[in-house]
């Protein structure tokens, strides 16, 4: 057991990672957050190699025993043996490692007929779902057809005119899911299978009060940026940090000064520095706001700050610095700056953009400095890292690795 003080930033799916291993491990842990990143906008789908990549069985690597255990308590999310299939609002159908477990996995589904209630609720389209999905050639092949149904209202007026996430907080409520299972028991009598669009919970697992009372397979689409499955994260997080006692602040770091093998995390809050033996660096990429990216022009035009002239940069000062291919990426020459096209976009020779794989130079979770010296105590994970894959599940796995690490 330890008795280190960890200091991790970040409360994305890495740093909550790292703040529960750590504190598993013994630590006395402090996690500064200073609001959303990436995390928060997840659709619900777990990938561990890139999103590119289609998941096959046994050919991504193991979840070890600790990161099921976060799973566990976690309790939102399912990875099992076998990729799951899932589909999006928009009418695609796409494999992933695994999901968040109120998802409608289709996988193994075949010769069944799909009923996709037809509901007044922005962005919800259950024609367009039906379409989009019967017309995959997975679901050909299967013989799983997508059928949009008619259905009385699910919502109220006020109800329809909510957001996703919240309409799916409504749904903690049991006896709205009751009124749901008695408009789809009479819609989707003759279906094998029900998809609704990501509305059914934060805090319960609606779909599996839906599944159970109506007796087939049921459950919802991926969501859209910042709707419930993304909620259900930090629902759930906010959960397994305060049962783990995890002390929290909410606030920007701004940097790292490490003196006689401490840290003083600096920060834009109202308390004094908090200090610490080691810290993890869990601040996301430019989505997290762990790195900000600020082409010269706009220096140019004296509408940064100062300390902002590197054309990337992290938001949370200290020795690590940033690397792109291994290499360290300092100031950019060019009297007009980089082409943002170019970050943006990836060539046809590169698989990812270089705005998701630039991030803090490393060597597995230890930080390294301009001179690729590890930095004694301060370790990265997730969206932070650089070329780190951005995907749930390799976040969840190198917070891990990190809060571990920076407990002993
Ligand atoms: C739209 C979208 C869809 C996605 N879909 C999928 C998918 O289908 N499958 C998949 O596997 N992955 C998906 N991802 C990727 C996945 O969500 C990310 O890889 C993962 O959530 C990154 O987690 P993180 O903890 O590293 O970063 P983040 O979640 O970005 O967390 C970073 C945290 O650091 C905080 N922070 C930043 N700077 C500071 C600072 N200076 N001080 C204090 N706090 C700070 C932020 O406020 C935030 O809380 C998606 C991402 C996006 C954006």
């Amino acid at each position: 057991m330890s008795d280190r003080t960890v200091v991790v930033v970040g409360a994305g799916v890495a740093g909550t990672s790292a703040a529960w291993a750590a504190r598993r491990n013994g630590a006395k842990v402090h996690l500064i957050s200073g609001g959303a990143g990436a995390s928060a906008l997840m659709s619900g789908a777990l990938d561990f190699a890139g999103w590119q990549v289609a998941p096959r069985s046994g050919h991504e690597p193991a979840l070890d025993a600790t990161a099921c255990a976060l799973l566990d308590a976690l309790g939102i999310w399912q990875v099992a043996e076998r990729p799951v299939r899932v589909a999006t609002m928009t009418g695609n159908l796409r494999t992933a490692r695994g999901a968040d477990r109120a998802l409608l996995d289709v996988a193994a589904l075949s010769n069944v007929r799909v009923a996709v209630p037809r509901l007044a609720r922005p962005a919800w389209d259950a024609d367009l779902v039906a379409r989009g999905c019967s017309a995959e050639p997975w679901a050909k092949e299967r013989g799983v057809r997508f059928e949009a149904v008619d259905c009385s209202p699910l919502f109220d007026d006020a109800d329809a005119r909510a957001s996703d996430a919240d309409l799916a907080a409504l749904f903690d409520d049991a006896s709205r899911v009751e009124r749901i299972v008695r408009a789809l028991r009479a819609a989707c009598d003759r279906h094998d299978a029900v998809l609704l669009g990501p509305w059914l919970g934060l805090r319960t697992d609606g779909s599996a009060l839906l599944r159970e009372a109506i007796g087939r397979p049921a459950g919802e689409t991926l969501s859209m940026l910042a709707g419930a499955a993304g909620a259900r994260f930090e629902t759930a997080a906010e959960r397994v940090l305060r049962d783990a006692e995890v002390k929290r602040s909410v606030a920007r770091a701004t940097a790292l000064r490490r003196s006689d093998g401490r840290f003083a995390c600096e920060h834009d809050g109202d308390e004094g520095p908090f200090e610490a033996d080691a810290v993890v660096m869990a601040c996301g990429g430019l989505i997290g706001g762990g790195i900000c990216f600020t082409p010269s022009e706009a220096n140019a035009a004296g509408v940064m700050p100062e300390a902002s002239s590197e054309p990337f940069a992290m938001s949370l000062k200290s020795e690590a610095c940033l690397a792109l291919d291994g290499r360290f990426v300092g100031r950019t020459g060019s009297l007009h700056g980089p082409n943002l096209e170019d970050y943006g976009w990836p060539s046809i020779a590169e698989a990812r953009s270089v705005l998701e794989r630039i991030g803090v130079r490393r060597d597995g979770v230890r930080a390294l400095d301009r001179e690729a010296q590890a930095v004694p105590g301060l370790f990265v994970a997730g969206s932070a890292a650089a070329d780190a894959r951005h995907t749930v599940l390799d976040s969840l796995a190198a917070g891990i690795e990190a809060g571990l690490a920076a407990a002993s």
